[in-house]
């Protein structure tokens, strides 16, 4: 999505720290990105309700009224699919757990190389645009046990009732679909999926993992769908290639 009068990519950076915020959007704006900046999650709330066509958000954890995480959870309540990258100040393990947890993309740990920060940026928003990508033959419909999928319209239903996916968690789901029984190694999800070449983080294919299997798995613990491979990686095994 772009705004209709510039055709500029819409980013919405919420940071608190002025110095940091204000040099992202000098950055941001010399690559050819229209930025607005929130200091507070009110404000933040705010934006988004005002404009909600974003194409990427870009969210500081620690905010002074309110937390990242909490903020993306309430995005993702209210079905808002937006791209979110999260700025952790800790290096802490579950404090990036966390953020994809609560619907995060992807997430950076402060402090971090501009370039790299352009990188995944980059990685999520072509990503945003991946609707309207006709390439290739890909899978269009895939049910899933009561689970519908339509990959053309992002919609998914759960007996009837609308499920709200992030676009990266249905283009995880959309490449298992269109290779189903193949061991998928993570790097191998990582450079096709996530487009990162350069940045693993192969924790973060692990968690996504773990998000398809609470979306769709009978029994997340047990999973039969999303199926882990010792050593290699994940198999994807929808419910038709099992005979049943
Ligand atoms: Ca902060």
């Amino acid at each position: 999505m772009t705004d209709a009068k510039t055709s500029l990519p819409r980013v919405l950076l919420v940071e608190d720290e002025e110095h940091l915020a204000a040099g992202l959007k000098l950055n941001f704006e010399l690559d050819g990105l229209h930025v607005d900046v929130a200091a507070t999650g009110r404000e933040a709330g705010r934006l988004l309700l005002q404009e909600q066509r974003y194409d990427l958000i870009i969210l500081d954890v620690m905010l002074p009224d309110v937390d990242g995480f909490s903020l993306c959870q309430k995005l993702r309540e209210a079905g808002n699919t937006t791209p979110v990258l999260m700025l952790t100040a800790r290096g802490a393990t579950e404090d990036r757990v966390e953020g994809l947890n609560v619907g995060a993309d992807d997430y950076l740990t402060k402090p971090f190389e501009l370039e790299e920060l352009r990188a995944r940026m980059r990685s999520l928003m072509r990503r945003s645009a991946w609707g309207q990508r006709p390439e290739g033959r890909t899978t269009r419909l895939l049910e899933l046990g009561d689970a519908r999928i339509d990959f053309d319209s992002h919609e998914v239903t759960v007996r009837g009732e609308i499920m709200h996916l992030t676009a990266l968690e249905l283009e995880l789901l959309r490449y298992f679909a269109d290779n189903p029984g193949r061991v998928l190694g993570r790097e191998e999800l990582q450079q096709r999926v996530w487009k990162l070449n350069d940045y693993p983080s192969q924790r973060m294919v692990d968690n996504f993992i773990m998000r398809l299997r609470r979306h769709f798995e009978p029994d997340p613990r047990n999973p039969v769908m999303f199926v882990s491979v010792r050593g290699a990686g994940y198999k994807f095994m929808p419910p038709s290639n099992r005979g049943g």
